[in-house]
């Protein structure tokens, strides 16, 4: 299961709109953050990297900001296991690249470091050597020998050679992996019919079969057990005297320089905690990450999604499974965050209201829920991003991802508004909207709808979408296999969209109309059949889940809908446009689907999920697919955004006793990246 979900639509459609109001919520002078405020801090390759403000900081109490320093420290301290599991000669390679880049002393206006520049950029956006959204490798665009005389031209001593290893012999190791492209070509492969485990680049596995691997597990579990750990979820599997074994990431175990720093920040964060839940809960996730006890991670689940009245919140481990060819294993993420109060009004209505729309749906009653428990919904502001929340980072999270402490205890979900916001005024003006809609009609709509009904729209998959239906009895959600995340993603959009153009959110106060909806239709759907293409490299399929469930949607309404030209494809002056002349249709064929795709689930039917992703999300039409790159190329605007942290200070007093934690914007991304390689990074370079 799948609960992130990441700034795709929203990233353009925000587009051009001022939202005055919003502005002058969000920037205040209290906070440091005026109209000067510089969203955009670097740009290269298919990235650009922004700045997020942190309103309300500073008007946290002393001990809530101490707090979210500490766990801040905590959020940074795991940045190398992340590395780590994406690859493992990621490391070798990131220390290899920055050693060069900082003590390299020959010419450095050549257009072969200039793109030396721009790789090392582009693997600390990705975390690694594999594009952290298609997951291909990155191949440099600086030849083999140009690196080998760049890294031979630094002083051996300031290189970070692994164990005293010469130049040559690192070289040796690393150039196939950067430079060969038939070397781990993608991080995580799920071509239909290979090896996934063998032919993924993660460092999840080694020296081991899928089917290894499968029936490790499969004898693991108890069939019985209807409240199921979540195995594999803290583990690399390898092979040891021809056994299948896991090494499991913990104190004392994989990944044990690391973890030991977490969980010395998580100790002081819970000393400060702001109350004994909360103590509790921090207290549990270090139990865990010393004995890496499953049952400890569930028991620090449930007391961490039942903490609902903390001010200060955060995740810290390993979470979601996104990476995993086998969706088993978490990758290690961080984000430290505070409620946002005026704004979480909004996903209390919704919350409110959960089981009238869970009873509403158009869904067979006998997949949905007789009660929908505790979904928690706030809007958050976050304060700092680490592990696989850093650079690139998700605008919504809901967790935890176990079925059964979701329906025993719910989940908590949140909506990030000053990363959206950061997006929204990073996007102002970029011509985006003037190209890809059909008319002024489409555009003055999402001038005056975008914002809200795109919000909304995040607010309803989150608190409502993932949360809805259930499985029918003996069915598990493994069931889908790799069609599982596409299609709980699918099941999630398609619940918002449909609840998007009730009449019950206008009564509700959520929207001021009965129009506003058509702004998030028309947006979903270009962006699905159209706009998203422009992350795709020409020639290659649609990977990642959130992005096949978009295009799942949005072609199979247009397809269904065909009869009625429902949704159509409209050619002018050489260019492809989506019309929509049919709204109500439209949200039918979306209740349609839902009902479908709920029912796939519900029964655990693979066959018919694997259709439905095969058949609408996966392929991509090839001319029109270039039409619309071409399009986009010439607006110039990056397709991926990361972000930058803010940095926080300890003010203490003569006597060492903390009187103020300050935050400031100053710190560009090169600098925070050296930086963090500096500070935060203890694991040796190969585990
Ligand atoms: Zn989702």
């Amino acid at each position: 299961m799948k609960k992130v979900i990441y700034m795709l639509t929203t990233l353009f459609l925000l587009g051009a709109c001022t939202n005055g109001k919003q502005a002058d919520n969000q920037l205040s002078a209290d906070d440091g953050i005026d109209a000067a405020f510089e969203y955009k801090v670097d740009r290269f390759a298919d990235i650009e990297i922004l700045r997020y403000p942190v309103p309300g900081f500073n008007n946290l109490s002393l001990g809530q900001k101490e707090l979210i320093y500490y766990l801040s420290q905590a959020a940074l301290e795991g940045r190398d296991i992340l590395w780590d599991q994406h690859n493992r000669y990621n490391l070798s390679i990131r220390r290899v690249c920055e050693g060069v880049y900082e003590n390299y002393m020959g010419d450095k206006s050549s257009e072969e470091w200039k793109n030396f520049e721009t790789y090392l950029k582009q693997i600390w956006m990705a975390n690694g050597i594999h594009h952290h959204y298609s997951e291909d490798k990155i191949m440099p665009q600086f030849s083999q020998d140009y690196f080998v005389s760049v890294v031979k031209g630094v002083d051996p001593g300031r290189m970070p050679f692994r164990d005293g290893m010469a130049a040559d012999e690192t070289l040796k190791e690393i150039l196939p992996v950067m430079f060969d492209p038939a070397v781990m070509p993608k991080r995580m492969n799920q071509t239909p019919g290979a090896d996934i485990v063998q032919t993924s680049a993660v460092n999840f596995y080694e020296g081991v079969t899928q089917k290894e691997v499968e029936e490790f597990y499969k004898a693991m579990k108890d069939p019985d057990d209807n409240r199921p750990v979540s195995y594999g979820l803290n583990s690399k599997v390898t092979k040891v005297d021809g056994a299948v074994t896991e090494q499991v990431w913990k104190l004392g175990g994989m990944y044990d320089k690391a973890i030991e720093r977490i969980v010395e920040w998580l100790e002081k964060a819970a000393a400060v905690a702001e109350n004994d839940h909360q103590k509790e809960t921090i207290q549990s996730l270090i139990a865990y990450y010393k004995t890496g006890d499953l049952n400890t991670f569930d028991d620090y689940s449930v007391k961490w999604v039942t903490d609902t009245t903390s001010r200060v919140d955060f995740i810290n481990g390993f979470i979601e499974t996104y990476t995993d060819p086998l969706g088993l294993k978490g990758s290690w993420e961080s984000m430290v965050n505070f409620k946002s109060i005026e704004a979480s009004k909004r996903t209390s209505i919704i919350s409110e209201n959960a089981q009238w729309f869970e009873n509403n749906s158009p869904v067979n009653d006998r997949f949905k829920k007789e009660e929908v428990k505790g979904v928690s919904a706030k809007v958050i502001t976050a304060a700092i991003l680490g592990g696989d929340c850093y650079p690139a980072t998700p605008i919504g999270i809901n967790l935890p991802n176990a079925d059964w402490i979701r329906s025993d205890h719910g989940s908590k979900s949140v909506t990030i508004d000053n990363i959206t916001y950061a997006y929204a005024k990073a996007s102002e003006g970029n011509g985006f909207k003037e190209e890809f809609m059909w008319s002024d009609t489409e555009r003055e709509r999402s001038k005056k709808y975008g914002t809200q009904t795109d919000n909304l729209h995040t607010d309803l998959h989150e608190c409502l979408g993932h949360g809805s239906g259930k499985l029918l009895p003996g069915v598990s959600t493994d069931l889908l296999q790799a069609y599982g995340s596409p299609l709980e993603e699918t099941r999630a959009d398609l619940f918002a969209l449909y609840y998007l153009a009730d009449p019950k959110l206008v009564d509700l106060g959520l929207l001021p109309d009965n129009e506003a909806y058509k702004a998030e239709y028309y947006s979903y759907i270009m962006n699905g059949v159209m706009t998203q293409l422009t992350r795709i490299q020409p020639g290659k399929n649609i990977e990642q889940a959130h992005m096949r469930n978009r295009a799942l949607i949005s072609r199979w309404v247009i397809e269904q809908g065909m009869a009625d030209s429902v949704v159509v494809m409209k050619q002018r002056d050489n260019s492809t446009y989506v019309v929509i002349n049919d709204y109500d249709k439209l949200r039918n064929l979306f209740g349609k689907l839902l009902a479908e795709v709920q029912r796939i689930k519900s029964e655990g039917d693979f066959e018919a999920g694997k259709k439905l992703v095969e058949t609408y999300g996966v392929k991509v039409d090839a001319v029109l697919h270039s039409e619309v790159l071409s399009r986009y190329e010439a607006l110039n605007i990056a397709p991926y955004k990361g972000f930058v942290n803010p940095v926080y200070k300890l003010v203490a007093d003569e006597n060492g006793k903390v009187t103020d934690v300050t935050i400031s914007y100053d710190e560009n991304y090169v600098d925070q990246q050296l930086r963090y390689s500096r500070q935060y990074s203890v694991l040796p370079l190969k585990n």
